[in-house]
């Protein structure tokens, strides 16, 4: 059965942006493709397979559910990191498969020696230490107090890494507090060495650690965003693009999402278009539906505002997004039929619509936009 819309991911373009990321880090750092959120929203099941063509071994996600699913399509073959919510129960299976997990609180490092020690297998852990963004993590007494629980239960545990996450590297408005950050982490990392208790990696950076912030690539970074070719700020990407003798972007987007003309219609002047009054036809106009609205994870804000590609043309939305269906206007089309490729993001000609243009216009976030994408909508590889 033929879906509304589809979403086509490019391998080439993948590619292309983990083989720019490795050459920042560099060689002794790993790469670690972060596909929580469903990859975000480009699909666990699809992606994952993607990047390990591309030479991923190592994913990083954000409940266990989703280790799961990494797990099932990779076959064990990589290294997994939950880097957030694993309930009582799935630390067993966790424990079980060599799935590696953030410790970040006290009770997760009691759960994780205990349940090591019934299960007569080692717990593979990530310490988090928070170092300002207040939100996940051990502080200073915490981190003390783990030091001495890991010291008496090293059997139990193999101490994986030790990291935190920094709370907004992607803007120079942020640079104070990132500072202070990394002054935490590499002060406490001094502690583990005193103490003796040494971490196989170090890891602090996601996509704007970076960029902006070489300190803190350590041994492994976390990348999102950027493997999948977006920038996590446009200010790291001006900061990035400026030093280049091209200043052309380096990433290329994975993502496009497509759909078709459904059907026709014809408008006079004078007359409203869609639910209600938020649209009146100016001229007599040709109008066009196409199959996909909010139900879709098309964004309602962009009512009267968005802009999607037909027959190498920019069109644009008009009246409100509706839960199935958007309007176009198509009176600079006249040849336009139902069953053409409309291209919601992506190229189409020399044309393209980008995502960051759907944040320009709806205040959304890239990183929002793309995991707000159903699971439902058929993925496809394209080359
Ligand atoms: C989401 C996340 C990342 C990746 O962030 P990007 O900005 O997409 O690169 C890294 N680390 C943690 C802890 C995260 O939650």
């Amino acid at each position: 059965m033929q879906t509304t819309s589809y979403i086509e991911l490019s391998e080439s373009a993948l590619r292309n942006n983990i083989d720019f990321l490795r050459n920042i880090i560099g060689s002794s750092c790993t790469l670690s493709s972060v596909v929580k959120g469903n990859a975000y929203g480009h699909g666990i099941e699809q992606f994952v397979p993607l990047a390990y063509n591309c030479g991923q071994r190592h994913f990083s996600v954000f409940s266990a559910d989703e280790a799961y699913r990494v797990y099932t399509v990779t076959k064990g073959d990589c290294t997994i990191l939950i880097m957030g919510y694993i309930d009582r129960e799935d630390l067993r299976w966790a424990i079980e498969h060599d799935i590696e997990f953030f410790v970040f609180d006290i009770p997760r490092l009691e759960a994780a020696i205990e349940t090591a020690r019934s299960m007569n297998k080692p717990a593979r852990i990530h310490l988090e230490i928070d170092t300002g963004m207040n939100r996940t993590g051990l502080d200073r007494e915490e981190f003390k107090q783990a030091v001495r629980t890991m010291r008496k239960s090293m059997e139990h545990l193999v101490f994986e890494g030790f990291c935190t996450h920094l709370a907004g590297a992607e803007s120079i408005a942020n640079y104070v507090r990132i500072k202070e950050q990394i002054k935490q982490y590499n002060k406490r990392y001094k502690t583990l060495v005193q103490k003796q208790l040494l971490p196989n990696t170090r890891h602090a950076a996601c996509s704007a650690g970076v960029m902006n912030y070489a300190r803190t690539h350590f041994d492994m970074v976390r990348v999102g965003i950027m493997q999948y070719g977006l920038w996590p700020s446009k200010e790291t990407f001006v900061a990035y693009v400026s030093r280049q003798p091209h200043k052309s972007d380096p990433l290329q987007r994975v993502i496009s999402w497509k759909s078709r003309l459904m059907s026709t219609h014809e408008v006079k002047a004078g007359e409203f278009v869609g639910y209600g009054t938020s649209y009146l036809a100016d001229a007599d106009m040709r109008i066009g539906i196409v199959p996909v609205g909010y139900s879709q994870g098309y964004n309602r804000n962009l009512s009267n505002v968005g802009r999607v590609l037909l027959r190498g043309q920019r069109v644009g939305i008009v009246g409100l997004v509706n839960m199935n269906m958007l309007l176009l206007e198509l009176t600079a089309s006249p040849d336009a039929e139902p069953g053409d490729e409309v291209v919601l993001i992506g190229e189409q000609g020399d044309m393209s619509v980008s995502v960051s243009s759907f944040s320009e216009l709806s205040s959304q976030l890239n990183y929002e936009l793309l995991t707000r994408l159903p699971h439902n909508i058929p993925r496809h590889i394209i080359s």
